[in-house]
């Protein structure tokens, strides 16, 4: 299991699906990433790649700050129904896994960097054949403009128009917003973000859009150490080495790299902590300089 400490504050990941994945992901995913120029990135082995393949996960981060119990996004969730395969009719056994971490029903923050279908599948469980919240006793906090970004993008079609085909199928926003979005909202429990917002002591927001246009990572701050849990500014480790790759689902793929390229530039050669949210073992790693650009340096426990 891996465990980190901020000064007070405990991180700990709960994956859902993790391992090593055919590079042809990356390939698939990242238009302008080819296999030559990842050789090129030799700092990503052997701990984020071997040969053909990549470590990547999909996980939830339980942050414990002295007055909360927060889960930073909740993985793709049990039984929905989704274009991408990946995420299709999921069975894990993701919950007992986070019950012997900590019980769901003392969660009382749920935030998602953003809304897309892999960070907000567990917001909603099937009971009874319906969608009703996993963690009833949490606030859950969506950023105001990232929501009115997709409801519009359901109600309105052309929305649809800036994505390919792939993209439109991997995010799947109808089905997602129907079973993970609106059941949380109809039942009231949604407090909305601002970006840049201290949400609890210790625990702070910042805006990182590109990805989607109010996509936050979460800065943990406590003592004189701090974490950030980067969300999808980065899908790829290789994304720390090339920041001009975006991915097929970024929203706006030229504001995404200015957004990595500020968020490389804030903390490389710094004691922060960054947190990948779909980096695999090691999630936990240091950016440094590396000539004209960056690499990843996995923290040690
Ligand atoms: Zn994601």
């Amino acid at each position: 299991m891996e465990q980190w400490k901020i000064g007070d504050i405990v991180v700990t990941k709960v994956p859902e699906i993790a391992g090593w994945f055919p590079i042809d992901l990356w390939l698939a995913v990242m238009p302008d990433c080819t296999l030559e120029a990842v050789e090129q990135l030799e700092w990503l082995s052997p701990e984020y790649r071997r040969g053909n393949e990549i470590n990547l996960s999909i996980h939830t981060l339980l942050v414990e700050t002295p007055t909360h119990k927060i889960i930073i996004d909740t993985g793709a969730g049990n039984g929905k129904q989704r274009q991408w395969e990946l995420f299709h009719k999921l069975e894990t056994d993701f919950l007992s896994r986070l019950d012997d971490v900590c019980p769901r029903d003392e969660v009382d923050m749920v935030i998602c960097t953003h809304l897309h279908t892999d960070h907000v599948g567990w917001n909603t469980q099937l009971v009874d054949g319906r969608w009703v919240p996993t963690f009833p006793h949490a606030r859950y906090r969506f950023v105001r403009s990232e929501y009115d970004y997709w409801t519009k993008y359901v109600n309105d079609s052309s929305t649809a128009d800036s994505y390919t085909e792939f993209a439109q199928q991997a995010i799947d926003v109808h089905e997602v917003y129907r079973d993970s979005i609106a059941p949380i909202v109809e039942a009231g429990l949604v407090d909305w973000l601002e970006p840049n917002q201290e949400v609890v002591p210790g625990v702070t927001v910042i805006s990182t859009p590109g990805h989607t246009p109010g996509h936050v990572s979460v800065l943990l701050e406590s003592g004189d150490e701090t974490a950030v849990i980067a969300g999808d500014l980065f899908h790829a480790q290789a994304q720390v080495g090339r920041s001009d790759w975006s991915v097929q689902m970024d929203t706006t793929p030229t504001k995404a790299t200015e957004t990595r390229r500020t968020f490389l530039e804030r903390f490389a050669d710094t004691s922060t902590l960054v947190l990948g949210s779909h980096f695999g073992t090691p999630t936990g790693n240091y950016i440094q300089r590396d000539g004209d650009s960056f690499k990843l340096v996995p923290a040690k426990d």
